[in-house]
């Protein structure tokens, strides 16, 4: 195939002990999949389903990355998560046959313009702008699901400049990883490279230049990124 221009390079991600990556097909997001990061945006739980969005591949950022401090925004937040690689293709698979979708996990932060979500939450318009923009998806190294087994609970934390912020069990997710990728295989074929960030418990907050954060899941590892100075 001739091009017009040079495509960029496929998105990817390292995965630990392996000398080859994971390739990125597309991101998808769940919002509100912790009660109490539900209530603390101001949700009722009760009455409150995860739902999903999307960040672009070329969102992501590594592991020691600097990543400018966003255009548009005055509120940048961080939000730690739990990332599902899926490594076989599902189309409307059930909970029970979920786990063979499952390539392995990595510990991501869904970056988020919480003013542009806030507005656009108050008018009714889409959230893309306030989460799939530029370096908006910072992502750990992969574990292999072969090397860590199904992990269904465990410490998810973040700290910034080695302050905790947030602290939490993946117990709590509400849609946990079987009926999450089955939900999710019933709205779109899930395919080999697609990530899966599964939300964020409570404790989100800004971040400003200077800031060092890092995030972490028992058996996943850590990730940790600076937040630089606005480009000009
Ligand atoms: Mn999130």
């Amino acid at each position: 195939m001739d091009y017009i221009f040079p495509p960029i390079a496929r998105p990817s991600v390292p995965v630990r002990g392996q000398t080859r990556s994971f390739a990125v097909r597309r991101i998808f997001c769940v919002g509100r999949n912790y009660n109490d990061h539900v209530k603390e945006m101001g949700g009722d739980p009760a009455r409150s389903t995860p739902f999903y969005f999307c960040k672009p591949a070329d969102a992501l950022v590594p592991d020691g990355a600097t990543i400018p401090y966003p255009m548009l925004t005055q509120d940048l937040h961080h939000e730690i998560e739990l990332v599902i690689a899926i490594g076989a293709p599902g189309r409307q698979t059930s909970a029970a046959d979920a786990e063979r979708l499952i390539y392995g996990y990595a510990v991501g932060i869904d970056l988020t313009r919480r003013d542009l979500q806030a507005a656009a939450r108050a008018q009714g318009q889409p959230w893309d702008f306030a989460k799939g923009f530029d370096d908006s998806a910072p992502c750990g190294q992969i574990s292999r699901l072969a090397d860590t087994g199904l992990i269904n609970e465990g410490r998810i934390w973040l700290s910034v400049n080695g302050a905790i912020r947030q602290d939490a069990n993946l117990r709590d997710l509400i849609w946990k990883a079987p009926e999450l990728l089955s939900n999710l295989s019933h709205g779109v074929a899930l395919q080999p490279g697609d990530l899966v960030y599964t939300g964020t418990p409570a404790g989100v907050g800004a971040l400003v230049p200077g800031d060092r954060v890092t995030g972490g899941i028992d058996g996943l590892g850590e990730i940790g990124v600076t937040i630089g100075e606005a480009l000009r």
